[in-house]
């Protein structure tokens, strides 16, 4: 089998497997109880945030576990647009963002003012407008790091010097969840920070919120005081300690697989550009090495993503969210020829260089396939 979907999900590695089968069966007590087995519960929850507070160079009180990055964004939007409902202003984000983002802010659209970003057909946008747009009443800006259809990588950093230095009671949230732990990032200008367990390895339902203590809002769901009561609900601490292994393992290993993951991007890319014609490249030059989307002439990416799973390639056509032609791949502004032949492909270290000629032998043959029908 050969796995390149990665962006929906990774497969656990071993080791993480393990620690949460183990955790399953030791670390069963609630860690809000206060006889012995619950304060050690609570001490190995403690020990995974500290960990990741280190990591990200944030407090540890300003870690929050939740079930996932659309769980993290919904906390970090709905939190801050409606602490600003009231008193109203603007908000600005990419036509491309994640459905988890897209979706809550079409939510407010009839209280709240968007200013989308112009995205050029590799996703990117430029800082002069965002310098333009951003206004003394914008109070959110929303942005991710890596597109998780494309690959490009925004200048968030960038864009919070920006914002730290202008006049405006903007809150910055950026929704980590492809770059985590593979493209570098500082979260110093940044003030809300989202990222998930299952994009590095690490078990499904688990995710993080880094939230600067400068920032308050109301939660959205109300509980006991878990997390900081912005999630309460008992903590899914298995997931979170299997999370935990994984961000270790992540940590020893994320510099050797970047540069894995970009020797057999860049082989792939450079063998299906000398082997197939009418391809438009959809990731720029420098996105992630861990994703590459294409688009080919005058084919169905659904087509061709299943005569690959036939001899077990594993492709996507964009985002594991949506189907047919993505909000994504539309925004591009792509000939429809192209737009509708887009496929994503996405590395991990459980990828091989020695499988390139033989993707590279299925993708000629059924592009070829597809286009004499
Ligand atoms: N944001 C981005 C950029 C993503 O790629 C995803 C996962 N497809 C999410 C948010 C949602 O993550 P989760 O599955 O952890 O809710």
């Amino acid at each position: 089998m050969i796995y390149l979907d990665n962006c929906a999900t990774t497969r656990p590695r071993q080791e993480v497997a393990e620690a949460l089968a183990k955790s399953i069966m030791e670390d069963f007590s609630n860690p809000s109880s206060l006889h012995s087995l619950g304060l050690r519960t609570e001490q190995r929850l403690k020990e995974v945030r500290k960990g990741l507070a280190s990591i990200l160079r944030v407090k540890e009180g300003e870690v929050y576990f939740t079930s996932g990055a659309t769980e993290s964004n919904n906390i970090a939007l709905q939190g801050v647009i409606r602490k600003n409902l009231k008193r109203g202003g603007r908000i600005i984000s990419s036509p491309i963002e994640h459905p988890s983002v897209k979706n809550v802010i079409a939510q407010y659209r009839d209280d709240i003012e968007v200013d989308y970003l112009t995205v050029n057909d590799k996703g990117e946008i430029s800082l002069d407008e965002f310098k333009s747009l951003l206004k003394e009443d914008t109070f959110l800006v929303s942005i991710m790091h890596v597109n998780n259809e494309l690959g490009t990588i925004y200048p968030v950093e960038e864009m919070g010097r920006i914002i730290r230095g202008t006049k405006t009671r903007a809150v910055f949230h950026v929704d980590g969840t492809q770059g985590f732990m593979k493209v570098s990032l500082n979260l110093k200008d940044i003030d809300l920070y989202s990222a998930s367990s299952h994009k590095i390895y690490g078990p499904k339902g688990v995710g993080l919120l880094y939230k600067d203590s400068s920032v308050n809002f109301n939660p959205m769901t109300y509980g006991g005081s878990q997390e900081g009561a912005i999630r309460p609900g008992t903590e899914n601490i298995n997931g979170i300690l299997a999370f935990g292994r994984a961000v270790r393992l992540m940590e020893e290993r994320s510099k050797e697989e970047f540069e894995h993951v970009s020797l057999i991007k860049k082989a792939l890319l450079e063998g299906i550009l000398s082997k197939v014609d009418g391809v438009h490249v959809n990731s720029p030059e420098n996105s992630s090495p861990y994703i590459l989307s294409l688009s080919f002439k005058g084919i169905r990416g659904e087509t061709l993503l299943h005569l690959l799973e036939g001899d077990e390639i594993y492709i996507s056509t964009s985002s594991a969210c949506s189907g047919g032609v993505s909000h994504v791949v539309e925004e591009l502004g792509l000939d429809k020829d192209y737009s509708f032949g887009t496929v994503r492909l996405c590395f991990s270290h459980e990828n091989s260089l020695k499988d390139v000629p033989y993707i590279l032998e299925k993708f000629v043959k059924y592009v070829k396939e597809l286009r004499d029908i």
